[in-house]
């Protein structure tokens, strides 16, 4: 069985998706890795180091698994050969015509997204591994941006006060971006929806934000929070939008799987803080946190420095390649048997993966974005 490693191609990806460390790995296990020139150079990763650890170097779409990190292009999925095996993130909740082109190309498609996030499948969570690294980057461009320390100060020319950060969303990226506001000295506050996060946040020695939404807690299946009801909404904004003035530095994270990220940061919360404070709205790529976020821009509005990063994993592409790497190793572990593909489709995780197979999109979240009936 051969697995191969396409360089990546969308705009500013300089992650891979195998190391040469997880690469030497399953070729111990018995599996052929085929990397295409180039592949590991954003992550630095040399053709050598693949070569040292018994990869070859060829095209990256000859494998019976191929594994990406970003989704493939319309000419990507062009060169995957029917009945290949494509494992990468594939946004199947909202890429509808990627995913209709893999099913329509005979391709066994599986999303790295669409992994039950059960105890099992920990490992394999690379929401959570790529997630991690985008909040701590997220904490650094707030400081970076910030024309005021994070930490408290005290000097012969007086005493600074610490920064106070709010970070909105404490899933996987924003207890990520708490911890590292809080190593930076940062006075730090954070809010979400779901109120079991409040120990989370307490344990990272931030404090909850209480707000008097009238919100028993908006925590849905599997973890995730619940789309709140436009009034719910409406409340939360004009609540935040008070608190968001007494802070130097905001950096959003909110998030809804599939749906547009919710709206949490008014154009007034924004003229409420003093000049010179800093948004990072890590939410950009899914429409915004922030109303004001332009997604791939730092803009200067109302005297705030609004930063709209995309794709902020790709920006540290060692780790997050390596993390990524680990989190693809542990589900060929679930794929390869003896060194042979071995798919199983009553495995919950496999099954769950899955979003096109035999010409079909067979995912359900997939199947009601692409308007598949049943
Ligand atoms: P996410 O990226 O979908 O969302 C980020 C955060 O935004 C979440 O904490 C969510 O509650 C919050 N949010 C949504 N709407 C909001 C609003 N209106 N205001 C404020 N906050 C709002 O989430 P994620 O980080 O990928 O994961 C969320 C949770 O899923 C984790 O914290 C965890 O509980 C669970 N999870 C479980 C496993 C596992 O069991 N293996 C793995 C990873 C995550």
């Amino acid at each position: 069985m051969n697995v191969s490693v396409p360089k990546e191609t969308a705009a500013g990806e300089r992650r891979v998706a195998l190391v040469p460390e997880v690469a030497g790995r399953l070729v111990q296990d018995g599996v052929e890795v085929t990397v295409e020139s180039g592949a590991g150079a954003g992550a630095h990763h040399p053709d050598a180091a693949y070569e040292e650890a018994g990869a070859k170097t060829g095209d990256g779409f000859s494998g019976d698994v191929i594994v990406k990190v970003a989704p493939p292009s319309a000419d990507e999925i062009g060169r995957l050969a029917a009945g290949s095996v494509l494992i990468g993130f594939l946004q199947p909740l909202t890429a509808a015509e990627t995913v209709r082109a893999l099913a329509d190309r005979g391709v066994t498609s599986f999303a790295m997204e669409a992994i039950p996030r059960i105890t099992r499948a920990q490992s394999m969570d690379a929401l959570s591994s790529q997630a991690t690294v985008s909040g701590y980057r997220a904490a650094l461009i707030a400081a970076q941006e910030l024309p005021r320390f994070f930490p408290m100060l005290t000097t012969a020319a007086g005493t600074v006060r610490p920064a106070k950060v709010l970070v909105l969303g404490a899933g996987v990226a924003g207890l990520q971006a708490i911890a590292t506001a809080r190593r930076l000295g940062a006075v730090v506050q954070a809010f979400d929806v779901r109120s079991a996060v409040k120990e989370q946040i307490e344990s990272l020695g931030a404090r909850f934000l209480e707000l008097d939404m009238g919100l028993e807690d908006a925590e849905a299946a599997g973890g995730y929070a619940r789309q709140l009801t436009d009034e719910e909404q409406q409340r939360q904004r004009e609540l935040l939008a008070e608190e968001i003035g007494k802070m130097d530095a905001v950096i959003s994270t909110a998030a809804v799987p599939g749906r547009r990220a919710p709206l949490l940061v008014t154009e007034q919360a924004v003229k409420n803080m003093s000049p010179g404070s800093v948004i990072v709205d890590l939410a950009a790529e899914t429409g915004g946190n922030c109303e004001l976020t332009e997604p791939g821009e730092t803009v200067v509005k109302e005297d705030v420095i609004i930063a709209g990063p995309v794709n902020l994993a790709a920006s540290m592409p060692d780790h997050a390649s390596s993390l990524y790497a680990r989190n693809v190793q542990s589900l060929l572990g679930l794929m390869v048997k003896e060194g042979e593909l071995s798919l199983d489709f009553d495995d919950e995780v496999i099954a769950g993966a899955c979003i096109t197979r035999d010409g079909q999109i067979v995912h359900e979240g997939a199947k009601q974005a692409a308007g598949v009936t049943a």
